[in-house]
Order: C-alpha cells, then sequence, then structure tokens
C-alpha cells in the first residue's frame, strides 16, 4: 500500500475512534482531504485509494489541479479565503464553497453559478476565536449572514466553517468548536436547513468531532508536510492582493 493510502487509513482510523467516543454513527462525519500546495499525482494516488472529495485554497493552483485531472469525479471544495475577483472561477469549477464571510461574496457567487449545474453548496466562515488575521463573519452576525445566504438561488447554505486559532490544549480546541456548534444549532432552531459543521484539521480532528463536526479538512496527516511558504501559495496571494 503506498503511503496516501496508508495515511487515508490512519485518518479514518482516528475519525472512527472518535466518533465512536462521541457515540455518533460512524458516517457521521466525512473527510475532505486537503490538497493544497500537493501535486495532482497526489490527489491521483488518493482518488486510488477511494477518496473522492478535495479541499484546495489557491484558486490559480486549483485550476490547474481540476484541469490535470478532469477524467476524474473529484468534489473539489474551495476552503481558502474568497476574493470577489474570483468568485465566477469558484462557482463554475467547484461544488461547494466553505469561505462564504460577506454578503458581496455570497452574491456574487450565486449570480456566477452555471444554470446547468446544481447549487453551490456554501458554508459561512466564522471568526472563532478573534484572530484579526483570520476570514470569517463576527460570531454575533453569523447567524443573520446565514438567514440571507440561504435567500440566494444558485446558493445552497449548508452550513458554518471555521479555523480556530491552533492550540495543543484539548480542552480548549474543544471549546472553540463547541462555540461553532452553538452557531449550528441557533440555525437550526431558526429553520434554516443546515447539515454542516466543517470544523477540524490534523491536529484538532478528534475535538471537532466529539464537539459535532460533520466534516473535516485534513491536509499534512494524509499528504505529508507542507513547507512553510512555498513559491504557489505567495504567487497566487500576490495576484489576490491586487
Ligand atoms: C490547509 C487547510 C486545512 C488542512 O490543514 P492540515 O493541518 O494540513 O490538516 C484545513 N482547512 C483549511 C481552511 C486549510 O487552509
Amino acid at each position: 500500500m503506498g503511503n496516501i493510502a496508508a495515511a487515508l487509513q490512519a485518518v479514518h482510523r482516528r475519525m472512527a475512534a472518535a466518533l465512536a467516543e462521541a457515540g455518533r454513527a460512524p458516517e457521521a462525519a466525512r473527510l475532505l482531504a486537503v490538497s493544497k500546495t500537493f501535486p495532482a499525482e497526489a490527489v491521483r494516488e488518493a482518488w486510488a485509494a477511494g477518496q473522492r472529495a478535495f479541499g484546495e485554497s489557491y484558486v490559480q493552483e486549483a485550476l490547474a489541479k481540476i484541469e490535470a485531472l478532469a477524467d476524474l469525479a473529484i468534489e473539489w471544495h474551495f476552503i481558502g479565503p474568497v476574493q470577489s475577483n474570483k468568485t465566477r472561477a469558484l462557482a463554475e469549477r467547484f461544488a461547494w464553497v466553505h469561505g462564504v464571510d460577506r454578503m458581496k461574496i455570497a452574491e456574487r457567487l450565486a449570480a456566477a453559478r452555471p444554470a446547468g449545474l446544481p447549487p453551490l453548496d456554501v458554508c459561512v466562515q466564522v471568526n472563532i476565536g478573534g484572530e484579526a488575521s483570520k476570514g470569517g463573519v463576527e460570531p454575533g452576525a453569523a447567524l443573520a449572514l446565514a438567514r440571507e445566504v440561504a435567500r440566494l438561488p444558485g446558493l445552497r447554505l449548508r452550513g458554518f466553517m471555521a479555523i480556530p486559532p491552533p492550540t495543543a490544549d484539548f480542552a480548549a480546541q474543544r471549546a472553540q468548536f463547541a462555540e461553532l456548534r452553538r452557531l449550528f444549532e441557533q440555525a437550526r432552531a431558526a429553520g434554516l436547513d443546515v447539515d454542516t459543521l466543517s470544523m477540524g484539521m490534523s491536529d484538532d480532528l478528534e475535538a471537532a468531532i466529539l464537539e459535532g463536526a460533520t466534516l473535516v479538512r485534513v491536509g499534512s496527516a494524509i499528504f505529508g508536510a507542507r513547507s512553510k511558504t512555498t513559491n504557489l501559495e505567495s504567487a497566487d496571494d500576490a495576484e489576490e492582493h491586487r
């Protein structure tokens, strides 16, 4: 078995253990493999091992990979910050966008979603932990934004996403994820048809699953360590901040 197949198995074992500990069904959380900075061949290898949903964070890199892997029926998720000049590409080429954090972005995605495709699945990104550098709507404004997004044709609001500040403290991880879970529960209580809590990464997926994550976004535990600043990353960032 290749490295990626073995790593995928190990992640599935971690997820299964956390789901069992939480008393949740084995299929209650699914795995999004985050392939950013890794080549198309790595995605192909994960596909061969049964992985179907992949996450990307940089638009130019993602579009090249989508092109190179067009022969596979991959479910592509965009999990990076959404720049308004990139909404057309996202609406045309992705199945999901996790980083919707303002109405302007949601409207542009909705307007650009091709009529022949099913609605674009979206999550409202919430700034849990209050880091100034991170994207996401303030928790207090998230429910109102979710309500507005849910009304847009061309989009289907699936739920909420967060990238809390990393901490090695398990209780602190759980407390941050619990904040997003409470928001999710409020949304459901308010009548919003949401089914997705996108939270948890390689280092904290257990805490996320214990707090109700339905989708964990895992990169390095599957594909290996990423170099800190890749050329791809800086090139795409420069372009997107222009
Ligand atoms: C890179 C990234 C991940 C995966 O992080 P790992 O620590 O490699 O598992 C998950 N979510 C988002 C939004 C990311 O940008």
